[in-house]
């Protein structure tokens, strides 16, 4: 009898222990990154499918941590898919965060063991603790980090490319949260009211395969899964309102932590819980079961469609390695009607009612605008330190440069500089003149940069001049365009 009690108190207790910080607080606070730190190393103590580790430190010095979900060693047993979710880049969207927390706890439940027969999975529940602290959008060095996975400048951003090429996910999804009720959108009359949007890549570099995989067939899983959990959901879908602008599927700049990871032809999604509208624990309790249950889908169709994702991943990031991908490349694009419209959910200022609204000025597709050929790479002078520590921070395979007969070189001069719109925002678009030549190259020495790589698209994107996504549209990297002078970085055409 006296045994018995022993166990049912300890089994309580290690309940009680695995409540998240947000259950313990009976959802009247969000959690701390002590609480967090807490959990975490309580629960990872608590079985064998679970470790922790810290993968980063914050600009304040804070730890950032992964928890890895594997039955043996992760990322070992080659016929396992690798799935990676990491969760509030933005400080004060709070219920990725308290989202991916639950989902620890739910995964360590028995009967949901067999995930891990076919997946090792790795969950970074906060990437941005400064911010989150603060309940702000930005880091420590009041960067946003979701603005920073092409320069990688910021601890946080680098220990996570750090994360991932070393496992070299499969799938990926990063988690936010976005704000319905905005002035704009009041005055409109409506505003959206899903409590999980979901958004796939969309820039037209990345695998065609991938992206139609994504759009088809996991957006309908997606929706049918959170439905069944009563949780609303509709793609996500920025810009508007309607009569104002027009919509879209999001970004194609491959600056979020979505694109950069896509454009290596991962699966790779981006999730969008709708924000508290006051304060920050409004609906908390729901908005965190939402965050969960579209996290914990994400897991579910990947074990379904192993294979099917392994292999299609797998081949298409050959093609990137070994060159054998479009021989065009978009440095510049739009976004397009398909002459379809756009059934948007939306609620009522009005009536408060949940509505559907029908968009003419709807722009699903995305086309390139400016293409380049890919090249078979670039030559950095290696004086110009800053992008070379940008190669040594992306891990790009490089090394010095040997002239070698045959070779033909592309060096653009710089005529002049305009600007162009590039998603509402104003960014530089210079106008260049190809000079074309054999051997005598200008200066030196350089390294030279291969883009039969994983990250060979990447490459295209940041060191071409006219890209709109490129280096030279950041501050850091500015300097690099000069009127009447020639752009330092040398395309090798053969
Ligand atoms: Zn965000």
């Amino acid at each position: 009898m006296k045994r018995i009690f022993v166990s049912l108190f300890l089994l309580s207790s290690l309940l009680l222990a695995q409540r998240t910080p947000l259950e313990a607080a009976d959802y009247a606070k969000v959690t701390s990154h002590a609480e967090l730190s807490g959990f975490i190393n309580a629960i990872a103590d608590t079985s064998k499918l679970i470790k922790s580790e810290v993968f980063a430190r914050s600009v304040d010095g804070k730890e950032l941590y992964a928890v890895y979900f594997s039955k043996g060693e992760f990322g070992k047993d080659k016929s396992k898919i690798k799935v990676l979710i990491f969760c509030q880049q933005h400080g004060n969207e709070q219920s990725g965060k308290e989202g991916a927390l639950l989902l620890t706890r739910e995964l360590l439940k028995p009967e949901n063991a067999y995930l891990f027969d076919k997946i090792d999975f790795a969950l970074v529940p906060q990437m941005n603790p400064d911010g989150s602290e603060k309940n702000s959008r930005r880091n420590g060095n009041s960067m946003d980090l979701n603005r920073n996975h092409l320069i990688i400048t910021e601890p946080e951003t680098i220990g996570l490319h750090d994360l991932f090429d070393k496992y070299l996910f499969e799938v990926t999804m990063d988690v936010h949260e976005y704000y319905p009720y905005g002035e704009t959108w009041k005055n409109f009359g409506y505003r959206s009211n899903n409590d999980i949007e979901a958004g796939v890549t969309t820039n037209c570099n990345i695998s065609k395969k991938i992206r139609a995989l994504s759009k088809k067939e996991y957006l309908p899983f997606l929706k049918k899964y959170l439905n069944e959990g009563g949780i609303s959901y509709c793609e996500y879908s920025p810009g508007g309102p309607p009569e104002k602008d027009y919509i879209r599927h999001s970004t194609f700049d491959i600056n979020d932590g979505r694109q950069s990871l896509g454009v290596q032809n991962t699966f790779s999604f981006i999730q969008e819980g709708m924000n508290g509208k006051d304060i920050l624990i409004d609906n908390i309790e729901h908005r965190t079961k939402g965050q969960m249950l579209g996290m914990r889908a994400l897991l579910e169709y990947t074990y379904a469609n192993k294979d099917k994702i392994k292999n299609l991943v797998a081949g298409e990031r050959k093609k990137l390695i070994t060159g054998k991908v479009s021989r065009k490349v978009a440095i510049q694009m739009d976004h397009f009607p398909d002459g379809s419209k756009l059934q948007l959910p939306l609620l009522s200022y009005y009536s408060n009612k949940d509505t559907i609204i029908a968009v003419n000025n709807y722009r699903p597709v995305v086309k390139p605008l400016v293409e380049v050929d890919r090249p078979a790479g670039y030559l950095i002078p290696k004086n110009l330190t800053e992008l070379v520590t940008w190669a040594d921070r992306h891990k790009l395979q490089y090394h010095d440069y040997r002239n070698s007969d045959g070779s033909v070189f592309e060096q653009y001069m710089i005529a002049g500089i305009d600007s162009m719109d590039f998603e509402g925002d104003i960014t530089v678009n210079p106008y260049v003149q190809v000079k074309k030549f054999k051997k005598e190259l200008p200066g030196g020495p350089y390294i030279f940069i291969p883009v039969k790589q994983l990250k060979g698209t990447l490459i295209i994107t940041a060191l071409e001049p006219k890209s709109e996504l490129g280096l030279v549209t950041y501050k850091k990297y500015e300097h690099l365009l000069k009127k009447g002078e020639l752009f330092p970085v040398i395309r090798v055409i053969k």
